[in-house]
């Protein structure tokens, strides 16, 4: 209610700033020529207790002066300085205003009072002084600043006064009647300087309510109109953000406190009232002595007066420059110094090393349309054609209340820069993510040796919100792989078309041929001999022996069955199947083995084993867990545990090819082929001294399927693992069995990249996206089985490549500048 009645005054002053300005103009000189109405010459205390006749002021009263005007002094030089920090002219020309009008109204009330005893001004102005609070007139002057049109100004003023008028007009009540008690006290010098307190206080609330709030919107209006209509600053919901924080939110409780003091304080005042009655009418022909000026109010001039200008010249010449240089980044002979207040203005994020580089690289001149490609908000582009200077404080709050589609990129840049916005964290705070990608790329073009270098690395059109906090951090742009498709592919009776995402030419003709050749001869059969993917922890015992007893108690039912209750609720999907336990000393090495539905499983399986372990430390307090990977995995590095105990999916694949395929699809003869698979695939890699890369390139087709359909990439090298085996199988021995075993696939239709879009598109292909309907881990398991057969495909289709004596030929005619032959 109460606050409805500010927001309407506030609408009211702001919408007629002229009206309100000259009314309260007139309103104050006729206060100082309504001398004549004037009950008497003097100034009475609030008790109506007026001065005593020829009572002058003491030395000790002079020297308390001397220190009150100091105070004060130093008092507004503080106030400036901190306003000066804010970085704002208007803010700062806004309270100026509004400091010199309090005074003109506070010194009508002190003339009205003391008719032509005009040397009572001296006494009050300290208190003036102190009294004045410029941050409620800064708060309500970014109400109104953070306007976008005259309008939004009005509303934003009406706004502020709803939010600051009751709190202002309370701490003005509380504030007169504390100050109040001053006049009550009965010294005579004190009641005097209290008297002037409380009007200072009124004056300043009436300078606050009226003036001052017709001042904001006439001067905004008329910056307005100097910039041709463009729009100052765009902080329209500044005033929302500002309703919002502590700082401007009335406290209930501190408003309640206030409340019943108020309540107390004025049943005091009406208490010294009622005693004092009698004796005022006593008193009201007496006239206030003022000072008679002699030494110690001259020195006590030469003081106050030698501080006032020695705070000036300090404010003026020596902080001009900081201030300067903190105001003007963007000037291209700025000094290097950065300054930006945070979110709530109080904390500051000074820098003063080199300005930010990107900044410097912008002339003054150059409009932030020419930036690059920002695609964001039709506002801002309109914002980002004009240029504007550099203002900190608008900057930071006009990101926190608007957001960042306000801010040009430049703006942002030294938010950047200043660690205003953390530069990871740029497409989730900017109004789109794109050009939070954009603003990266910006910032890292001027840091790379060619500026250039970004240029053909696209990143428009692509779909960030599903990268970011999933798959990718400092997101620059994608990587275009190009995605060819092998197939179809008869599998299990069923056809498939497998994309494969590569850049090595002659790898989809190669895989496709071996499809063909498949196809042709009855398809490819496939099984899923094991679903289990693994995460294996180290943890230490104090002794060996120690550990050889965990091992056993893990190795025992109950002790299995203990740590799988721990791991199975973790998920819906995981279910802990085996646990492999071997040690090294006192070293144990926990092999954890789980279903994982249709996820690839490592966040499932490192979420189920830590609960396994806690399970595990609650019956071994002694065990210290060194890492929840203690690469008894094994995850993306080559290791024989994975080819020998299988993790992931463990599939085999198998197909007859008949002579004729062989011959003519195949190019080549059975013969030829189980030799030389022989020769290379068995005998090579053992030479070599290879675990699982019994194969001719079963890599080349898990990599570029996995690229495709979103799969981890560095988990190819588990995945490739394979042994592929050819015999003469037939009557007469002509035909070709080819089969492939792959242990360990770690593979998954959900979590990781499938969900991405395009990723997603490759799984649709193959028809395994997301989590199977019927039954949870189908997908995945059916994605393992087309890996495999494709891998069957690749490998025939290179091995008769190489008995032929084609492979080099065909890298030459189809992949000239690849020399990554696979031999
Ligand atoms: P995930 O996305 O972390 O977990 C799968 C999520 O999908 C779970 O919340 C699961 O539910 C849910 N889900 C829904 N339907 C499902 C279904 N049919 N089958 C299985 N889960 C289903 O995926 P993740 O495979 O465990 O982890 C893959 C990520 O791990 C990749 O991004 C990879 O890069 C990363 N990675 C992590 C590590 C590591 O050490 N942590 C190592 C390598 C890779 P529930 O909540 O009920 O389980």
């Amino acid at each position: 209610m109460l606050s409805r009645l500010f927001r309407l005054h506030g609408l009211l002053v702001a919408s007629h700033p002229w009206e309100v300005i000259v009314g309260t103009v007139a309103v104050t000189m006729c206060l100082m020529s309504m001398n004549a109405f004037a009950t008497n010459d003097q100034i009475c205390a609030w008790n109506r207790q007026c001065p005593k006749a020829q009572e002058k002021i003491l030395s000790g009263d002079v020297i308390i002066l001397t220190v009150t005007r100091c105070v004060a002094i130093v008092y507004i030089y503080i106030q400036f300085k901190n306003l000066r920090r804010l970085g704002s002219k208007y803010i700062l020309g806004i309270a100026g205003l509004f400091t010199i009008f309090s005074s003109f109204v506070f010194s009508s009330v002190v003339v009205h009072f003391l008719g032509k005893e005009l040397t009572g001004l001296n006494e009050a102005l300290p208190f003036f002084l102190l009294l004045i609070d410029l941050s409620k007139a800064c708060t309500l002057a970014k109400f109104a600043l953070s306007s976008n049109s005259q309008e939004e100004v009005r509303e934003n003023i009406a706004q502020g006064m709803a939010i600051l008028g009751p709190t202002f007009t309370l701490d003005a009540v509380v504030e007169c009647l504390v100050i109040g008690v001053g006049t009550v006290s009965g010294v005579r010098q004190l009641e005097i300087m209290c008297s002037f307190g409380c009007m200072s206080v009124l004056a300043n609330y009436f300078a606050f309510m009226t003036f001052f709030p017709a001042c904001v919107s006439l001067v905004l209006e008329l910056s307005r109109e100097s910039r041709e209509g463009r729009p100052i600053w765009q902080l329209s919901h500044f005033a929302r953000v500002l309703e919002e924080e502590e700082g401007n939110k009335p406290n209930p409780v501190t408003q309640k406190v206030k409340m019943i003091m108020s309540l107390g304080l004025a049943l005091v005042h009406a208490h010294s009232r009622l005693v004092t009655e009698s004796q005022t009418h006593n008193m009201s022909g007496s006239d206030v002595v003022l000072p008679a000026p002699n030494m110690d109010v001259d020195l006590e001039q030469v003081i106050t007066l030698s501080l006032a200008l020695l705070l000036a010249a300090k404010y003026v010449f020596f902080e001009q420059a900081e201030t300067e240089s903190s105001l003007s980044i963007k000037s291209p002979v700025a000094t290097p110094s950065c300054s930006l207040t945070n979110r709530r203005g109080d904390e500051r994020c000074q820098r003063e090393s080199a300005p930010p580089k990107a900044l410097m690289v912008v002339p003054m001149n150059k409009s932030e349309g020419e930036l690059p490609d920002p695609s964001h908000g039709h506002q801002t582009d309109e914002l980002q054609s004009h240029q504007r200077p550099f203002k900190p404080l608008f900057i930071i709050s006009t990101f926190f209340s608007r957001g960042a589609r306000c801010l040009t990129n430049v703006e942002v840049m030294a938010l950047v820069e200043c660690r205003g916005i953390l530069g990871y964290r740029l497409e989730a705070v900017m109004e789109s993510p794109e050009r939070g990608v954009a603003i990266r790329r910006e910032i890292l073009s001027s840091k790379l040796p060619a500026a250039s270098a970004l240029e053909n690395l696209p990143y428009r059109h692509y779909d960030y919100s599903q990268v970011i906090g999933t798959n990718c951090e400092n997101v620059i742009g994608y990587v275009p792989v190009p995605v060819g498709v092998a197939g179809p592919l008869l599998l299990d009776g069923k056809e498939f078309h497998v994309p494969m995402a590569t850049t090595e030419g002659c790898l989809v003709a190669s895989t496709n041929r071996g499809c063909r050749a498949v196809t042709l001869s009855g398809g490819v059969s496939s099984r899923v001999l094991a679903d289990g993917m693994t995460r294996g922890p180290v943890v230490q015992m104090p002794s060996a022996c120690r550990a050889a007893e965990v091992k056993g108690w893990l190795e025992s039912p109950e002790g299995f069955s203990a740590v799988k209750q721990a791991f199975d609720h973790t998920s819906r999907f995981a279910r802990l199947d085996r646990l492999q336990v071997s040690l090294a000393g006192r070293n144990l090495y926990i092999r954890f083995q789980s279903q994982t539905g249709d996820a690839m499983g490592m966040n499932m399986l490192s979420k189920g084993t830590e609960q396994a372990l806690d399970r595990l430390q609650e019956r071994y307090p002694d065990m210290r867990l060194l890492a929840v990977s203690g690469n008894y995995c094994t995850d993306k590095k080559p290791a024989a545990v994975n080819w020998i105990h299988g993790r992931g999916k463990s599939a085999v694949c198998e197909a007859v090819i008949p002579a004729r395929v062989v011959q003519e699809v195949l190019k080549s003869s059975t013969a030829a082929l189980v030799e030389l698979n022989i020769s290379k695939n068995l005998v090579g890699s053992a030479m070599a001294g290879s675990i699982g890369g019994f194969n001719a390139h079963a890599a080349n087709i898990v990599t570029a399927i996995y690229i495709a359909c979103g799969q981890d990439p560095a988990q190819t090298v588990g995945s490739s693992n394979c042994i592929t085996l050819m015999e003469c199988v037939g009557t007469d021995g002509e035909d070709l069995c080819v089969s492939c075993t792959m242990p360990s696939l770690e593979l998954g239709t959900v979590g990781g990249g499938t969900g991405l879009p395009a990723q997603h598109a490759c799984l649709q292909m193959l028809g395994v996206h997301g989590s199977s309907d019927q039954c949870p881990g189908e997908n995945s398991r059916t994605l393992a089985r087309i890996v495999c057969a494709t891998v069957l495909a690749g490998e025939l289709s290179l091995m008769a490549a190489l008995a032929a004596g084609h492979l080099v030929k065909s890298h030459m005619t189809h992949n000239r500048y690849n020399t990554h032959l696979h031999l």
